[in-house]
């Protein structure tokens, strides 16, 4: 929030998302969903709009809706009706959208968002279902032309929409990414956003600090990423409060969001909800679902990240931040349990997990699920360095190795003889060697050159190959120099 406490005005701003669910078929006909097909082949005269065609409801589009609305605890309506938004588009064949206007399927809930120092939650007015529209294509190169893709026109979109409670770019961040991990939890949506499978609009106004009124808004479109959406938030918020420090007035308008310029441009002026024409769906007749049917899709919700984070911090003991790392995807904390339940140091399971999975995924460019070194492999590898088969040093280049080739922990101890040494009797030998090798280092050492102790933890170390056990030497050296 630094940027506004600077200027003395405070930012309020609310987000409208939609997200694509990942239905099998489209919300009306029976047309697939498949992202990167061929331009126009998945379509059929419902979603082409064809004069005659009639659509029909997709029940499963229905389902995810309500498995969202009660995800963020607003309310399920039992009664709610489809609407004709109205609009001419080029990509928009039938000459309207199926929307929901003023009986949307569900009211109210909030999102929880964690930033550094605080929490706090965001209040939805409500989600309701509608349709995609089809895609403009404008090819590089095309001298203008505009190419129209109709596979997107009927895929079902949630969209979501915040109560202006949002109050600095960060926070908006942190909002569209658990509402992506909410539903990537209840495996409703991708929420790639660079596939456009989640798209986000904002409207951002100022005030002077501890007014109640609101300033005049703009809205924002074409926010492409997450990093696009604090981006455009944070030119807004100075663009506004440049024109009301010269005493201007901000013009209420929708702005498009050049992310390769860094700037907002006017788009068109604002249009109002009468302009649209809303009148109630005539082809479609009215959601009506059984108390049964909501009860029985709250009983299969999957656990939620907030809920599983708090059980994972509570029962292997590691701190809410880490736990709140490895329930970034669910995937990520399926892993996490299978290691753990087979490890007794959970908090180094996390360790690893955060530092040396993590790394090898990223850099491979991998989805946690894609990750070869599996589970069981890793609680192998940490077993033994539980049970001081191998040192800590060792494990950490084992699993290299792991990452590089795909073997198993126990397959590359043994080809390659890594068993650290913790045998006291052959350890002892070493030493002792050592000690009547290096008897004018040993004489320095005990007149109070207390420094050489490494030097002689690294004599140990190179006659054992590195495999000494490190507590070991350690603990012998001492008795033996100082003894
Ligand atoms: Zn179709």
């Amino acid at each position: 929030m630094d940027t506004v406490d600077k200027i003395g005005y405070e930012a309020v701003i609310g987000l409208e998302v939609h997200a694509q669910l990942q239905t099998q078929s489209k919300m009306f006909c029976g047309c697939g969903i498949v992202f990167g097909a061929a331009p126009n082949s998945l379509t059929c005269p419902v979603c082409l709009g064809h004069p005659g065609a009639l659509p029909v409801l997709n029940r499963r589009a229905v389902e995810y809706a309500v498995k969202m609305i009660l995800a963020v605890g607003g309310e399920v309506r039992k009664h709610s009706i489809f609407a004709r938004k109205n609009y001419f588009y080029p990509d928009l064949p039938k000459g309207y959208q199926i929307s929901q206007y003023d009986s949307p399927i569900g009211l109210g809930g909030s999102i929880q968002i964690e930033l550094p120092e605080y929490s706090r939650d965001i209040e939805l007015i409500g989600i309701h279902l509608e349709e995609d529209a089809g895609k403009s294509i404008h090819p590089e190169g095309g001298e203008g032309e505009t190419k129209i893709d109709l596979n997107r026109c009927g895929v079902p979109l949630l969209e979501i929409v915040t109560r202006p409670d949002i109050r600095s770019p960060q926070e908006a961040h942190r909002f569209l990414s658990k509402l992506k991990l909410i539903m990537q939890y209840l495996k409703i949506c991708s929420g790639d956003m660079e596939k456009g499978a989640l798209r986000c609009d904002a409207n951002i106004s100022l005030r002077r600090r501890g007014e109640k009124s609101f300033g005049t808004r703009t809205e924002l479109k074409n926010l492409n990423s997450f990093r696009a959406v604090e981006r455009a938030l944070a030119y807004e918020i100075k663009r506004h409060a440049a024109i009301l420090d010269a005493g201007g007035k901000v013009i209420q308008e929708t702005l498009l969001w050049n992310d390769d310029d860094q700037k907002s441009e006017a788009m068109r002026g604002k249009e109002e909800s009468e302009d649209y024409r809303y009148f109630p769906e005539p082809d479609l007749i009215p959601i009506k679902l059984e108390q049964s049917w909501i009860d029985e899709i709250k009983s299969d919700q999957p656990e939620l990240p907030d809920a599983r984070r708090e059980r994972l911090a509570k029962e292997y003991d590691i701190t809410s931040y880490d736990a709140g790392v490895l329930t970034g995807s669910n995937e990520l904390a399926d892993y996490f349990e299978a290691v753990a339940a087979q490890v007794e140091d959970t908090k180094r399971v996390a360790n690893w997990l955060m530092v040396d999975v993590l790394r090898e995924i990223h850099e491979r460019k991998l989805e946690v699920g894609e990750f070869f070194i599996t589970p069981n492999m890793l609680a192998e590898l940490l077993c033994s360095l539980e049970s001081d088969i191998i040192s800590g040093k060792m494990a950490k280049e084992i699993f290299r190795e792991m990452a590089a080739s795909g073997k198993s922990a126990g397959a590359i101890i043994e080809e390659q003889d890594l068993r650290q040494i913790s045998d006291s009797t052959k350890l002892t030998a070493v030493i002792e060697e050592i000690i009547t090798q290096e008897a004018i280092q040993v004489q320095k050492y005990r007149e109070g050159k207390r420094q050489l102790f490494d030097f002689f933890v690294g004599q140990v170390m190179k006659a054992t190959s590195g495999k000494a056990n490190p507590e070991m030497v350690n603990k012998l050296l001492k008795e033996k120099l100082d003894g």
